[in-house]
């Protein structure tokens, strides 16, 4: 039986990452310091036995005993309120955390694949993004602890590739979304539908003409699983290209839940870039990926779990 190691294991991305290689039929190690993850996410998986949960810190020694196949970086704080509410663990995490996990995977001879993101482009004066691009940030600006270390990151798993001949893979993360999202965590998607529910004021920042783009989780999943399992070790957007401007976002959430909430605006935190959409072309031709869900059907169970957690 394969055993794999997910660092971040109980947050957003890491759990569903845990179930996707549970069903596969691997043995799945979870690791998490639970300081925004979530045991609520993985409580299903926790009687199973060929489950493991490890409460601890990877900026901090990892030991793992036995044979390790992969391993799985994901552990960081990683919408923009947490990443300014903790600034040096966000870094510690990216870099030492890194380092940690690429030690783990020369001992054990495993394969790692770490969780990049499209803020290495920064305030991308390139769109939409390719992997080409080398992106535009300000490395002393409140972004720029999450930024900076994650292109860190990026150097460092190279470099433990070309020099070691470590077996590494790189994905960059546009903004994802579905069920297990932190109600409070700050980001737009789940800031819009818990306050469009709860009949609150929407909070658009700027004049709201910025754009992004939002995938399904499950689309994020199989793009990470197929580049895991490919030989590829140069970075690769995933992401669903489907752009769209705040103030349309809200307008689709408005009437996504039938709220008669007003959109209030909110001055525009600083670096937040203006545009973002991930060229995929690469995802397509390396993993034959594309996204399956549109926005709207991703919507529909993400709703869902949004609606249980506030009315309880
Ligand atoms: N945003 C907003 N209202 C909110 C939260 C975020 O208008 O309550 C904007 C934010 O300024 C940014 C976009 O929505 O332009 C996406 O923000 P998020 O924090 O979700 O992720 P980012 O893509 O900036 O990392």
């Amino acid at each position: 039986m394969k055993k794999v190691l997910i660092t971040g294991g109980a947050g957003f991305l890491g759990s569903h990452l845990c179930d996707r290689f549970f069903n596969e039929g691997y043995h799945v190690i979870a690791m998490d310091n639970l300081i925004t993850g979530d045991m609520e996410n993985i409580a299903h998986l926790m009687p199973e036995k060929n489950f493991e949960f490890h409460h601890h810190d990877v900026s901090k020694f990892v030991h793992i005993p036995g044979k390790l196949d992969y391993i799985l970086h994901f552990a960081s704080p990683a919408s923009p309120i947490e990443y300014l509410k903790m600034p040096i663990q966000t870094m510690k995490v990216g870099s030492l955390g890194t380092l940690n996990c690429l030690g783990l995977a020369k001992d054990k001879g495993a394969r790692i694949l770490v969780a990049s993101t499209s803020e290495v482009y920064g305030d991308p004066l390139v769109h939409p993004q390719t992997e080409d691009y080398w992106g535009n940030v300000n490395p002393v600006g409140p972004r720029g602890v999450y930024d900076e270390a994650k292109r860190f990151q990026e150097a460092l798993t190279m470099a433990y590739h070309t020099f070691h001949g470590l077996e590494t893979r790189i994905v960059r993360i546009f903004n994802t979304f579905g069920p297990r999202m932190r109600l409070n965590d700050g980001r737009v998607l789940p800031a819009f539908i818990s306050q469009a529910l709860r009949g609150e004021d929407l909070t658009a920042f700027g004049d709201g003409s910025q754009t992004r783009s939002f995938t399904y989780v499950d689309d994020l999943v199989e793009g990470i699983y197929r580049l895991l399992m490919s030989d590829y070790p140069h970075p690769v957007n995933i992401g669903n290209p489907q752009e769209i401007t705040i103030n349309e976002f809200a307008e689709e959430i408005l009437k996504l839940t039938g709220s008669t909430s007003k959109i209030k605006y909110f001055p525009l935190p600083t670096d937040d870039p203006k545009q973002r959409k991930p060229d995929t072309t690469r995802a397509k031709e390396i993993l034959n990926w594309e996204p399956k869900y549109s926005r709207a059907e991703g919507m529909k169970p993400t709703l869902e779990y949004f609606k249980k957690k506030i009315n309880g």
